[in-house]
C-alpha cells in the first residue's frame, strides 16, 4: 500500500511539481503564494506592467496612449489583458505549458491574467478559449487556451464555453507573418456553432500568448460580426509589437 501511494506521489510531482520552486527556473522562492517567482526572474522585467495601449496592451513609450498598430488598423477586440512579456524564461515557460505537457503551469499563469482583468474592471458574460484544430487538439491531448479558461472561469467565477467557437480547418504555420497575412490564413478556419447565442453578450477570449494579435482578432471579429457587444482578449504573454514588424 505505502509503495502504491508513493508511487501515486511520484506520479503527481511529476504531473504538478511542489509549489515552492520558480516556476520559470526552478530556483527556490521563499513565498510561492505570494511570488511564484525567484528574485533572479523578477530582475528580468518578465511583467508587461510599464506604458501600454490601452487597446492591445502592447508596450509603448511613457506619455502614449495608443500603439502606431492600433492607430494604423482597426482590431475587433475592445482590450486585450497580458500579464507578461513574451520573452526568455516566460516564453519558454509557455512553450513547456502548449507542447510539453506543462499543464501545472495554467493555475499560476492565469491567476496574472485574472488579477490584471479585475484590476481593469471589464465585466463580461462567458470565456471562450482560442479553439485548437481536432487534428492538433489529438496530438497534444489538451488544449492550452482551454485549461487557461478553465482556470480563469474558477477565479472569475465566470462560465466556459467550449464547443461555441471551433476550428474547422487548419492554418498553415504563422511564425513568419505579419498581422495582414496572418489575418488571410485564418480567414474561413473558424466557426461559431451557435450564432444567436452569442448575441448582445460580452466575451472573453483567451489564448496562451499573443504575437501579433491576429488570432485573437480573428475569432473576435466573427464573434462581432454576430453582434456580441464586447470582445475582451486575454493572454499570459504579449510580444511587443515592433519586433513582429520589423520582420
Ligand atoms: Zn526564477
Ligand atoms: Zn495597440
Amino acid at each position: 500500500m505505502k509503495i502504491i501511494t508513493k508511487t501515486k506521489d511520484v506520479i503527481l510531482e511529476a504531473l504538478f511539481p511542489s509549489s515552492i520552486k520558480c516556476i520559470l527556473c526552478g530556483r527556490d522562492v521563499p513565498d510561492f503564494e505570494n511570488s511564484p517567482f525567484c528574485s533572479n526572474c523578477l530582475s528580468e522585467g518578465i511583467f508587461n506592467d510599464a506604458n501600454r495601449c490601452v487597446y492591445c496592451d502592447n508596450p509603448i513609450l511613457d506619455g502614449n496612449k495608443v500603439c502606431d498598430f492600433c492607430k494604423e488598423k482597426h482590431k475587433s477586440f475592445d482590450k486585450a489583458f497580458c500579464p507578461f512579456i513574451y520573452t526568455g524564461k516566460v516564453r519558454s515557460a509557455i512553450l513547456k505549458l502548449k507542447d510539453d505537457n506543462g499543464r501545472y503551469l495554467a493555475p499560476t499563469f492565469a491567476k496574472y491574467m485574472a488579477k490584471r482583468i479585475q484590476d481593469e474592471k471589464v465585466d463580461f458574460d462567458i470565456i471562450i478559449p482560442v479553439p485548437l484544430y481536432k487534428k492538433k487538439l489529438a496530438k497534444r491531448g489538451y488544449n492550452q487556451s482551454e485549461l487557461l479558461s478553465n482556470e480563469l472561469g474558477k477565479l472569475l467565477d465566470k462560465p466556459v464555453c467550449t464547443d461555441l467557437l471551433l476550428k474547422i480547418k487548419e492554418s498553415s504555420a504563422q511564425k513568419n507573418l505579419n498581422f495582414a497575412q496572418r489575418q488571410q490564413n485564418l480567414a474561413g478556419t473558424l466557426s461559431l456553432t451557435d450564432k444567436n447565442f452569442v448575441k448582445d453578450k460580452k466575451i472573453l477570449v483567451v489564448d496562451d500568448v499573443m504575437t501579433t494579435g491576429a488570432t485573437l482578432n480573428a475569432c473576435a471579429s466573427l464573434l462581432k460580426h454576430y453582434h456580441c457587444s464586447a470582445v475582451y482578449v486575454s493572454a499570459i504573454a504579449r510580444n511587443p509589437l515592433e519586433k513582429v514588424d520589423k520582420k
